[in-house]
């Protein structure tokens, strides 16, 4: 067995980390985890770690879920493995299928499978050049998408993701076809209105830019119920009803990345439950197995399927992986135990004010410019003046820094660019509750030190 500097010279060597700066984790090293319970993981050293991100906002259930191991494995000896591809199916992926549909709003009837969210976005825009090609527009084309999403890590849901870093300069990326709105951002784009002024305000920037490419060329709107990656923001209840309304008139399909949103994070089900509205696409993962195992859903309106079935031939598009007979027999355990346990319903009416209340404690914090949150999803967004708002821009690596003074002492908190995050899993205790709080504070103060604060 290592220690943990073998670990971690050996990680260095070979071991390519996602989204990661390697000089500095050369210097730092890897915290080498090796067991989760609940809402804690411990590393070699037996140090633990309050997850207050549920991994990357997947493992709403909480870690080590005995039941959850049992499913893959029971699932593994029946049927390890399934090809969808020539009329063949399963029970788990048509059980999960239906399990799905039952819970989502009427008229989204069909679900394809893949492993991961990105995929996810992938086959959602395949879907759509394929719709509006089948119903006889095939100029409908371009896709409108927000500053500041996450949609993945392929070369499509990158260019539809506004995080500027991933569009790398001289690169191929964005992709054709995409153009952009800003999103609904009150702190930086409406400080100034009342919240419900402001999602429609916010809103009506989709109109004008359907206006400006002209409806007969816009084939769909991309979003996020509430962007988790780009800093926790979370529109006013007054912006998806008029998204919608928006959509309907210009006959604009209107797709929600719920890869983050789902199952519970929002405090309800789903986002669009929450917000109020009905997508014509739906994208599912993280939450929809805990991050047991990789596995994603894209959900599909009747009135895309109608046309891609009720036309026949072929869509040639899959996975090997498409509806995993293990990754489906896990979802369909963690969606049951959710059901049973009443996770969702009682994060909501337990944990989310008190979630709420204990972020709006920070509000006096010194560095601290924004508080915001919906349900389990929270965020402060570092500033360097709190007067203006004035930020410290993403290259200071302030949120960086805070992150780290918070792992020290245990927590895992998250800096997207100088938002710091919070999204825990749904079966966190208010006392947890109570610790991740407290140590986000101590990062806090620690980094207003660093800065002479
Ligand atoms: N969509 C959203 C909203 C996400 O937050 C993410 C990942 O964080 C993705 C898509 C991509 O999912 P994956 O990392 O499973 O490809």
């Amino acid at each position: 067995e290592l220690d943990t500097a073998g670990w971690q010279a050996l990680d260095s060597a070979h071991y390519l980390h996602p989204f990661t700066d390697h000089a500095n984790l050369a210097k730092t090293g890897s915290r080498v985890a090796v067991r989760g319970e609940g809402v804690y993981v411990w590393d070699n050293n037996g140090d633990r770690i309050i997850d207050g991100l549920s991994g990357l906002g997947c493992v709403n259930i909480g870690y080590g879920r005995p039941e959850l191991a049992k499913a893959v494995y029971d699932q593994m000896l029946d049927l390890s493995y399934c090809q969808s591809f020539f009329n063949t199916t399963h029970r788990s992926a048509v059980e999960l299928a239906d399990t799905l549909t039952s819970m989502l709003p009427e008229g989204l009837n069909h679900v394809f499978f893949q492993s991961s969210g990105s995929e996810a976005n992938e086959t959602a825009v395949r879907l759509i050049r394929k719709y509006w090609d089948l119903v006889g527009r095939p100029e409908k084309r371009v896709i409108i998408a927000r500053e500041l999403a996450y949609h993945g890590s392929t070369h499509m849901a990158a260019s539809l993701s506004g995080i500027t870093p991933m569009h790398y300069a001289g690169g191929d990326l964005p992709l054709p076809g995409i153009a952009r709105i800003n999103t609904p951002y009150q702190y930086r784009h409406g400080a100034n209105m009342t919240a419900d002024d402001f999602g429609v305000v916010a809103a009506r920037w989709l109109e004008d830019k359907i206006l400006e490419i002209g409806p007969e060329n816009v084939a769909a709107f991309f979003a996020e119920p509430a962007q988790s990656a780009g800093g926790a923001i979370c529109p006013p209840m007054t912006y998806w009803p008029e998204v919608q309304r928006i959509c309907r008139k210009y006959d604009v399909l209107l797709v929600a990345d719920e890869v983050v949103c789902g199952f519970g994070r929002t405090g309800d089900w789903f986002g669009c439950y929450h917000y109020g509205f009905v997508p014509d696409i739906m994208q599912l993962g993280k939450g929809l197995t805990s991050g047991y195992l990789p596995l994603s859903a894209c959900v599909i309106s009747d009135r895309i399927t109608d046309v891609l079935i009720g036309l026949g031939g072929e869509w040639a598009h899959g996975y090997t992986y498409s509806g995993h007979p293990a990754c489906c027999a896990v979802a369909l355990e963690n969606i049951r135990i959710l059901r049973e346990e009443k996770i969702v319903e009682n994060a909501k009416a337990e944990l989310v004010p008190y979630f709420k209340a204990k972020l709006e404690t920070f509000v006096d914090h010194p560095l601290i410019g924004d508080v915001r949150s919906v349900g389990l999803m929270g965020g402060l967004e570092i500033v360097k003046d709190k007067k203006t708002g004035e930020s410290y821009l993403y290259e200071e690596h302030i949120g960086p820094y805070c992150s780290a003074e918070a792992m020290k002492r245990g927590l895992a908190f998250r800096a997207n660019g100088d938002t710091m995050s919070l999204m825990p899993p749904l079966v966190i205790t208010k006392d947890q509750l109570d610790t991740v709080f407290d140590i986000a504070r101590e990062a806090l103060d620690a980094t207003a030190k660093h800065l002479g604060k």
